[in-house]
């Protein structure tokens, strides 16, 4: 949350500067940036093409990446058990990893590294298990083929734990969840914070701390942070902080990660984001914003698309509630029926003129029901809030399927 938006960004300056004990840069804050250390030459570029040469020696720059984790907040802890069947021999099929199989090329890779392909792994010597386990890449020959062997541990961090587990196939997810567990990192406990990072405090807090508290009360304490050194940093933040807050999402903390937001927090997130960009004359699709929206943070919301419309951009939102429907410039109902049986232009035009159509369902969501005998299926009104230059055209499942692609 807090990388999608500014706002990781901005706590990182207001660390550098003001942060006690002076730590670095924003970029020692950074859980994405990891501590390097150099020595050697070190070249200046000066006017005129003059260059400038220094001997450095062990020149730290300080990143915020946690060493342990490598700023993951997790490590993983692998249950041997479920990696392979000790009574077993490799040739028996005692590997239990998906996609191991001995007669591929995996077996012929065990053998050419030497390890013994009759006996069963329980008596394996402890370098023979090391080798299976944790070898790092190796470059050996087989059948005259170059091939590299690497461990089977390296080799699962790499192809499996780099992928979503929700991305996974399913008998790989079930292996995951079987044979490797997921803990907080000890060493920064999950905040994928180095140490130094953490020590800076601003008022007590460090900005781990800031970063899981709850948004709204993050923005509170930002209200009664006073500084005037940073003063147009701090306002840049508030504003931030209190649109979260505006569209009913004042209950995130900024470290939840984005990939476990909900589709409609997910979309209001990106508004925020967007309205803090300075491009123009885009195109925003957003499908049904407002789920999920308690109705007074439906009005908040309805000013946030209002926002996007004012600063050049055209909006597509497609919507059934008529609250927001109402703040439309244009409207385009399709309906009834929508989906693989919808596509009917029912009407186009201004809010007003869709309150004075003939019933349609989004129609009567405007006015209130006309009859007892409304279609049972929803209205789908696509709404669109475009500047006075843009024409609306008629979308269909094109659309519906370019929305639910954000
Ligand atoms: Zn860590």
């Amino acid at each position: 949350m807090g990388t999608a938006t500014d706002a990781n960004a901005m706590l990182r300056i207001l660390f550098s500067r003001l942060g006690t004990p002076y730590v670095g840069p924003p970029t020692a804050f950074s859980f994405n940036v990891p501590t390097r250390k150099a020595s050697g030459v070190m070249s200046t570029e000066k006017a005129g093409g003059r260059v400038e040469k220094a001997v450095v020696q062990n020149v730290v720059y300080l990143g915020g990446m946690c060493a342990r984790c490598e700023g993951m907040g997790s490590v993983s802890d692998f249950d041997l058990t479920a990696l392979y069947d000790d009574s077993k021999s490799l040739a028996n099929g005692a590997l239990t990893v998906p996609g191991y199989s001995m007669d591929g090329w995996y077996g012929r890779l065990f053998e050419g590294m030497g390890l013994p392909m009759d006996k069963p792994i329980a008596t394996f010597t402890k370098k023979q298990l090391e080798t299976m386990l944790y070898a790092e890449p190796t470059k050996i020959k087989v059948e005259g083929i170059n091939l590299t062997f690497e461990g089977i541990i390296p080799k699962i961090q790499k192809s499996m734990l780099s992928k979503d587990v929700e991305a996974m196939q399913p008998h790989v997810r079930r292996f995951v969840e079987s044979a490797i567990t997921f803990q907080a990192c000890p060493e920064c406990e999950g905040t994928r914070l180095s140490p130094e990072a953490r020590s800076s405090r601003i008022q007590g807090k460090n900005i781990a701390d800031l970063c899981e508290m709850q948004i709204s009360d993050l923005a509170e304490w930002v209200r009664e942070f006073d500084e005037p050194s940073v003063a147009p940093l701090l306002k840049g933040l508030r504003h931030l902080l209190d649109s979260f807050a505006e569209i009913g999402l004042g209950y995130l903390s900024l470290d939840r990660p984005a990939g476990t937001l909900s589709g409609g927090e997910a979309q209001r997130t990106k508004m925020i984001r967007h309205l803090g960009s300075s491009l123009t004359d885009v195109t925003y699709v957003f499908d049904e914003p407002t789920i999920g929206l308690h109705p007074h943070d439906i009005e908040r919301m309805n000013q946030l698309l209002l926002q996007l419309r004012d600063k050049g951009n055209t909006v597509l939102v497609v919507e059934h509630k008529p609250e927001t429907i109402a703040i439309a410039d244009h409207v385009v109902d399709l309906g009834p029926g929508a989906g693989t049986a919808g596509g009917n232009v029912c009407f186009e035009g201004s809010v007003e003129g869709l309150r004075g159509a003939t019933p349609s369902p989004a129609a009567t969501s405007m006015t209130g029901p006309r009859s007892g005998n409304q279609p049972a299926s929803r209205p789908a009104s696509f709404r669109c809030v475009a500047p006075p230059r843009t024409t609306c055209r008629t979308w269909t499942s094109t659309f519906r399927s370019a929305c639910s692609a954000w």
